[in-house]
């Protein structure tokens, strides 16, 4: 009996022993099961000193705190910021041009995640940069696919997304104020597609690599109207769209949940599935 429980205790000493070393081994490598077997692309623009906004709008702005070692010996550093609800990657809410439509933190979770696909309409807008996604753009990427923008998150690459960096090429101007909304140039939706895709599809969300979903000669902003009034919200100034297949990827758009917020500064990844 003796030598028996000798064993157990050895047994369960061992087993103890090896369940510590296996938590430690795994606290040192997070196993990352969410993301195994993909690649993940940030669609997302920092924000900065140089994050583009509307020329209605100031920039964002860090503004510097405390950093550096306390009289108690620990290392201590925090900012604060400010900026727009609309700049730079963001998510437009419903309610941003639809009365009485979703705030930013009454979006559902199920619209901001969920299969992406890429309607690619870049060389069009490399010869115009007024150019306006029509509804046979997007009827062609269904033809192409051979399926209908059903429970997706559309992402339109206009290819406007690589003139980030020189703020005059990106929006048609680098004027500031309510003067230079008149000057803005660059591609959108038409008004006539954004209704066609509310009323004749079911998209979760939209997203686009230019700084609004209605083309920057836009007056009345029919593409924002048509898709609010539905509740599917809009994400703009994504990046790296450059960077996606045109199906079969996912998408995490989570924006800063402000309540009552008309949209957000917004985190949008995809993970697209690594070929075998
Ligand atoms: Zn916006």
């Amino acid at each position: 009996m003796k030598l028996l429980h000798r064993c157990v205790t050895v047994a369960v000493l061992i087993i103890f022993v090896g369940s510590v070393c296996h938590a430690q081994e795994r606290r040192s490598q997070p196993k990352d099961t969410l993301l195994s077997g993909q690649t993940v692309v940030d669609l997302t623009h920092p924000f900065d000193r140089n994050t583009i906004y509307w020329p209605t709008e100031d920039g964002f702005d860090l503004i510097r705190g405390k950093a550096g070692v306390t009289d108690k010996g620990y290392y201590y550093s925090a900012n604060r910021f400010q900026g727009a609800e609309h700049g730079g990657t963001h998510v437009d809410a419903p309610i941003h041009f639809y009365k009485d439509r979703q705030t930013v933190d009454a979006i559902p979770i199920q619209r901001l995640i969920g299969e992406g696909i890429v309607v690619d309409v870049s060389e069009a807008c490399a010869q115009d940069a007024d150019y306006q996604i029509t509804i046979e753009d997007l009827r062609r990427w269904e033809t192409e696919h051979q399926r209908q923008l059903v429970d997706v998150i559309v992402l339109l690459r206009t290819g406007n997304g690589k003139h980030w960096q020189q703020r005059e090429r990106y929006l048609g101007t680098a004027a500031r104020g309510p003067e230079a909304v008149a000057q803005l140039h660059f591609p959108g939706l038409e008004p006539s597609a954004a209704q066609w895709l509310a009323e004749h599809r079911a998209i979760k969300a939209i997203g686009i690599d230019t700084a609004s979903i209605d083309f920057g000669q836009s007056r009345l902003f029919e593409s924002h109207v048509n898709l609010f009034k539905h509740n599917i919200p809009a994400f703009e100034n994504v990046a790296n769209l450059d960077k996606l297949p045109t199906e079969k990827f996912q998408v995490i758009a989570l924006p800063m949940k402000i309540g009552g917020g008309s949209g957000g500064p917004l985190r949008i990844i995809a993970m697209v599935p690594e070929q075998p």
